[in-house]
């Protein structure tokens, strides 16, 4: 499920106690807990609509950037405050809780004045270690669920800073959105899903919900279902997805919003799975599948020890020839043939090229060392 291997920047153990689970959030929640709206408040006519039917769908809490922070200048900047009226007038009319985006102080101002329910600290501001102080700041002594989407750039930490720099503001009602991570390259994806830097995420802080939000990850419709339906096997405890009336017409992000009836259409068709079952059939099966793997992981290791003794062995037999460590035409050949025999065997390419690039990577350490030792 994992297609690729990463590293991670070590860092340490986060000591937060007290987050709250989504549940004591005083909003409605089910599994999945589904945040949903328009990209942006566009018109009054849009956010009435938009919330009529999303609410029609059963959702509760629905999501409108106000602000928006556009990458290039001269495009939509959002309507600003003058929208603020709209959603007060949806809330009240349908009964729902509004999410909005915050990217300074004056924006939390405005939104606590007008009862929004939820804030979420957008990715560009994540980045920005002074931006997350000031809204922590002026966050501070509330107490209004804050979600906080990763940095658009992979570093934990800094994803971690600013959950830190919230908590200590007093906020408990925390959560973290994965929107994936931007990329100089153009990938399947508009921002890649690094699932192994959420999940790391969830081993430095368990209690701290974690939100997918595929709509900014794949940039496009048809990406919704298979990302939501991968964070829920990752057991995400939610998802926030961009949904609007005409999506076609949308004022931003067009490509990545699908109308409510499709969403309520993707939303039935997911799979929730459970962390665990107390069932004794089950975590027996579990026991004899995880003893096979260790079995499995046993021989893997295995494997890669008598490959580190050859490598060890043809280390000697170039120095005694005074040949270089590094052969290219070895190295393209295994670059070339590797990911061939993985196809074969149904293992993703991929992966097994990332992984070589590891495995040569000692191996040519290893021979190195060999032909400097005095031996
Ligand atoms: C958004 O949610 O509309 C948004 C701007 O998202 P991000 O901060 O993930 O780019
Ligand atoms: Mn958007």
């Amino acid at each position: 499920m994992l297609e690729f291997v990463i590293h991670l920047k070590k860092s340490k153990m986060l000591e937060l106690p007290d987050i709250q689970s989504i549940k004591n959030w005083g909003i409605e929640v089910k599994n999945p807990f589904v945040i949903a709206g328009p990209c942006s408040a566009e018109t009054r006519e849009q956010v009435l609509e938009t919330t009529a039917q999303l609410a029609q769908k059963g959702i509760h809490t629905i999501r409108a950037g106000v602000w928006k922070p556009r990458t290039r200048p001269n495009n939509f900047e959002g309507v600003g405050e003058k929208a603020m009226p709209w959603l007060v007038e949806a809330k009240e009319r349908y009964g729902v809780k509004f999410a909005v985006e915050v990217a300074n102080p004056k924006h939390v101002e405005v939104c606590l004045k007008n009862g929004i329910d939820v804030l979420w600290i957008g990715a560009r501001s994540t980045v920005n270690p002074f931006t997350v102080q000031e809204i922590a700041d002026a966050l501070t002594g509330v107490d209004i669920p804050v979600l906080i989407k990763n940095p658009i750039n992979p570093d934990l930490a800094l994803w971690m800073g600013a959950i830190e720099r919230v908590y200590n503001a007093g906020i408990r009602k925390l959560g973290a959105i994965h929107r994936g991570f931007s990329s100089f390259q153009n990938t399947t994806y508009r921002n890649a899903p690094m699932w192994q830097i959420a999940i790391e995420l969830k081993t430095k802080l368990p209690q701290l919900p974690l939100i997918c939000d595929p709509s900014h990850m794949g940039g496009k419709r048809e990406l919704i279902q298979p990302l939501a339906q991968m964070s829920l096997d990752l057991n995400y405890d939610g998802l926030i997805i961009e949904s609007h009336i005409t999506p076609d017409l949308a004022w931003s992000d067009a490509s990545q919003q699908v109308t409510p009836d499709r969403l309520a259409e993707i939303l039935s068709a997911l799979k929730t799975r459970q962390i665990t079952v107390d069932n004794v059939e089950y975590q027996s099966q579990l026991e004899i599948i995880r003893e096979q793997i260790d079995e499995a992981d046993r021989e893997i290791l295995e494997a890669i020890s008598r490959r580190m003794r050859l490598v060890e062995k043809i280390g000697y037999y170039k120095k005694a020839n005074n040949v270089a460590a590094l052969q290219m035409d070895r190295w393209h050949e295994i670059f070339s043939s590797r990911p061939e025999w993985a196809r074969a065997l149904q293992i993703n390419p991929n992966f097994i090229e990332e992984l070589y690039r590891l495995i040569h990577d000692e191996s040519i350490k290893k021979q190195t060392d060999i032909l400097d030792s005095d031996i």
